[in-house]
């Protein structure tokens, strides 16, 4: 393994569901839904299979029912308009959009700012990229981890080439304000920056949460490079399916990345996520119902068992500090859970340069099936 590499090991979402399934504990670690979405996505797969439609290589940039959807879609939702041919890249999931966007904008040495815990993808791509990483880390504050606007401002320096954001947030579930966003805007005109912002679970939002777009702020739509997948938005992990939107220049300049990563993905469902972004907004709607109730009560639920709860505004991930259950040790508690209470659950620590500032905090995954997360709180309460 190379240098650049070397440090990474094996993701610890790889880690734990191993550990669920050699345990056979609950696995509210890795974030995968277990019930698949729509089923008449499912039979547009099927379709495009049975009609040979993406079963050869499919257009480099993505099919352009594909990219026409995707464009419709953010035109929809937040009055963004990309052209199709142009601004809009198909993408092996989110994951290759994230590497490609650094491979492709990132030199050797430029400093990437990016929000701490951050996704852990993140740090490998940067790394790939020959990048440096500069963590701006987000702070427990009344319940929610927030982000310090002076912090990020101060992280910014000659070097920074971009500012990596995530919002809703995975680990924490914060959705940054348009209060932050025009304030990380703001930082990226005046400093001139390029901005890669992943918002993958832009339709989980609780609340009076609402996700707001980097991209629709002033000045930004020029400058920043928007990362969705089908995978969080409609339930198929599996598939692969993620895009970018973006100017012409950066999608050229993505694409060329990605051309050599996978050159093209997903044939078939590429087609089929053309359907589902075209569902009624009723389907986005009771999509947001149905994970609103189960953050609902896997929040409370790890409220009810001793642990401090962080409830998020966004994403489906609760994430959790130990210490009132006398832990402080999220990984030892994580590597113990499954033999303490058939559970098991994500260190943070994972997703921190400053592992020390994330030692606490632990996150369960709530995009399961009400009685599996029932049974799972069950079994948590008797850890107290
Ligand atoms: N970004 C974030 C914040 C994520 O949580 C995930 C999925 N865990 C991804 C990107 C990757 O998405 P995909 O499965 O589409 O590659
Ligand atoms: N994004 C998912 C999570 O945070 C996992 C994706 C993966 O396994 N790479 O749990």
């Amino acid at each position: 393994l190379n240098r650049r590499l070397a440090e990474f090991g094996t993701t610890i979402f790889a880690e734990m569901s191993a550990l669920a399934t050699a345990t056979g504990s609950i696995n509210l670690g890795q974030g995968f839904p277990d019930t698949d979405g729509p089923e008449e996505i499912r039979e547009a797969a099927v379709r495009a299979l049975r009609d040979g439609r993406g079963n050869q290589y499919p257009p480099g940039p993505g099919v352009p029912e594909l990219r026409t959807a995707i464009a419709a879609h953010q035109e929809h939702r937040y009055g963004l308009s990309f052209d199709p041919d142009r601004e809009v890249l198909v993408t092996a999931g989110a994951t290759e959009a994230i590497a490609a966007s650094l491979l492709a904008l990132v030199e050797p040495g430029d400093e990437v700012v990016a929000l701490e815990p951050y996704y852990d993808s993140y740090a490998a791509s940067i790394a790939l990229a020959g990048g440096t990483r500069v963590p701006v880390t987000l702070r427990p504050d009344a319940g929610a981890f927030r982000l310090d606007l002076d912090e990020l401002r101060a992280a910014v320096t000659d070097r920074t080439r971009l500012l990596l954001i995530n919002t809703p947030h995975n680990p924490t579930g914060t959705v940054l304000t348009r209060e932050e966003l025009t304030a990380i805007a703001a930082l990226a005109v005046e400093r001139d920056l390029l901005v890669i912002t992943d918002e993958v679970y832009e339709h989980l939002t609780f609340g009076d949460a609402g996700h707001i777009p980097l991209a629709t702020l002033p000045g930004m739509r020029e400058r920043t490079v928007t990362i969705g997948s089908a995978g969080k938005t409609f339930s198929f992990t599996g598939w692969k399916v993620g895009w970018v939107t973006a100017s012409p220049e950066l999608v050229t300049a993505v694409r060329s990345a990605k051309q050599f990563l996978t050159y093209v993905a997903s044939g078939p469902f590429q087609y089929a996520v053309a359907e589902a972004l075209a569902l009624p907004d009723s389907y986005y709607d009771a999509f947001r119902a149905d994970m609103s109730a189960k953050r609902d009560l896997l929040a409370d639920g790890l409220a009810a068992a001793g642990f401090e709860v962080f409830r998020p505004a966004g994403t489906y991930f609760v994430t959790t500090d130990i210490r009132p259950l006398g832990e402080s040790d999220g990984f030892a508690f994580c590597r113990a859970l499954p033999e303490r209470a058939g559970v098991v659950a994500i260190p943070n620590a994972v997703f921190y340069d400053h592992r020390e500032a994330g030692a606490p905090f632990v996150r369960f995954a709530f995009c399961k099936r009400i009685p599996v997360l029932e049974e799972a709180v069950d079994r948590l309460k008797k850890l107290a």
